[in-house]
């Protein structure tokens, strides 16, 4: 019998190397200026997504993001070989190999198109996946008067709303809810909710692990039908989003302000939990130690040091750490702020129907 925990493929505290698939939209400038990197030569631009601990893929645009360990292994390998290892038992339990978040770091070169994201009861009757995609935004750099939107401002019929997708014209952004942010916020996206990222903001966005989005938006970015509309019919892809209205008290209820967090606090609305968690950790007064847990930690400011069984490491602004759970407690000390991207706890996610295999978002054909 071979020993697992001393085997190579068991779970340890690993840098993540960015992963940048190309996309239909600009950005990538931001992402590479954060992580500390030059442009490669190639740099063409379309590289606005930085795919962190991905075991998800496209839906199109070439079917990329799956993330590699520094040792060539694809992390639904890694995953495979030791997952007590990497998510503990209860993940395990509730879960399986599934880490059931994908984390990301996205750089609005432009204004993304509208679209909207199937919820896990949709995707589970039409996309064959138990994934829908509610998402969150934190924002760690915003040009002045950065805007997103969310939410249709007023009711739409589905008949005004077919109409509104049909026109492919200024009048779908106008109708929903513009906000601006800044460094420092964070808004909740629940699946449904259409909406849409303006030019000028990278944000740490947290994520079910899919690549479900029906575009309403889609003539300007030169996008096929098919991709826009899932490969679905288009009357049934639209029955997954969201008519409104979203007043201003429930947008209320979406935001928060992650960067007044002292010592270590949550950077996501209560209403995230079932979807994901993320963690704020700046240690202000003292060393800061958290639960074992795992966690795509992504270093936002400063700089310090994480100490757990896999020894200690220095961190700064920049560092993209993936940290299974048996790196035991970490402790955080140091002037540093961090964020900890984590699945939902094991007692709030959705039990998944095949839990032994990590999944892609890939529809059967
Ligand atoms: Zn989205």
């Amino acid at each position: 019998m071979t020993d697992t925990s001393t085997s190579a493929a068991s779970a340890t505290t690993a840098s993540l190397a960015i992963n940048t698939p190309r996309r239909f939209y600009r950005g990538g400038e931001r992402i590479l200026a954060f992580r500390g990197l030059s442009a490669p030569e190639d740099f063409d631009g379309y590289r606005p997504e930085d795919w962190i601990a991905s075991t998800a893929r496209l839906f199109a645009e070439g079917g990329g993001g799956v993330s590699t360990l520094d040792s060539g292994t694809a992390l639904p390998e890694a995953f495979s070989s030791d997952a007590a290892g990497w998510f503990g038992g209860a993940h395990v339990a509730r879960f399986g190999g599934d880490p059931n978040l994908l984390t990301k770091l996205l750089d609005s070169g432009e204004r993304l198109p509208v679209h909207s994201h199937p919820s896990r009861q949709f995707a589970a009757a039409h996309l064959d996946c138990d994934h829908g995609k509610t998402e969150a935004w934190i924002v760690l750099v915003a040009d002045p008067g950065a805007t997103v939107w969310v939410g249709f401002r007023d009711e739409l019929s589905p008949d005004e709303l077919a109409e509104l997708v049909d026109a492919q014209d200024e009048r779908l952004l106008a109708a929903l809810n513009p906000i601006e942010v800044t460094a420092g916020d964070a808004v909740l996206v629940p699946a449904g909710q259409p909406h849409a990222i303006g030019e000028g903001v990278l944000i740490l966005e947290l994520q079910e692990p899919t690549d479900f989005s029906v575009m309403l938006e889609h003539e300007r970015f030169g996008l096929e039908l098919d991709h826009a509309f899932l490969g679905l019919d288009h009357q049934v892809a639209l029955e997954s989003v969201d008519h409104g209205p979203v007043t201003a008290d429930r947008l209320a209820t979406l935001r928060r302000r992650w960067v007044d967090v002292e010592g270590v606090g949550p950077a996501l609305p209560d209403e995230a939990a079932p979807f994901f968690r993320a963690e704020v950790v700046h240690p202000v007064t003292g060393d800061v130690s958290l639960d074992a847990a795992y966690a795509a930690v992504v270093v936002v400011d400063g700089s310090g040091t994480l100490s757990s069984t896999d020894g200690p490491r220095d961190v700064a602004a920049g560092d993209v750490l993936l940290v299974p759970h048996s790196a035991g407690e970490v402790t955080v000390s140091g002037d540093v702020t961090l964020i900890r991207c984590m699945p939902p706890a094991p007692d709030r996610g959705p039990r998944l129907s095949s839990p032994r295999r990590p999944r892609t978002s890939r529809p059967r054909r």
